[in-house]
């Protein structure tokens, strides 16, 4: 348990989940194949984004629900709620990408995927 806990503490923090020392991304945008400390393959096989974009449509989605329901049920005007509420949806996601992706390495460590090479195309 506490090695879950772990890897998902340095995928939200976007460190190496092997070694806890290497970066996963060089910028904000571009992740690196390998731990630079260690060798860690963060997302080797093609097609490995979109677990992170997974992660990052159903917590978008938890987090619009939620916000959602507490407009719903305040008195806040509705308007400027909606318009706050469509500019979060547009946002979140876009700075929730890194770390959905981290998070997503770090699943992919844990399970032992990331040791197998990308078999290609069949
Ligand atoms: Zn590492």
């Amino acid at each position: 348990m506490w090695r879950f806990i772990r890897a998902m503490f340095d995928g939200l923090f976007l460190r190496c989940p092997s070694c806890h020392k290497g970066a996963m991304f060089r910028s904000f945008s571009e992740m690196n194949q390998q731990c630079a400390h260690c060798g860690n393959w963060f997302e080797r096989s093609s097609g490995e984004i979109t677990g992170g974009m997974g992660i990052n449509i159903v917590v978008t989605l938890l987090l619009v629900i939620m916000a959602s329901a507490i407009v719903g049920f305040s008195t806040l005007p509705v308007l400027p709620s909606i318009l706050t509420l469509g500019v979060a949806t547009i946002l979140f996601p876009i700075l929730f990408y890194p770390i959905s992706r981290g998070l997503w390495a770090s699943l992919i460590y844990l399970t032992g995927d990331n040791e197998e090479p990308d078999e290609g195309m069949y």
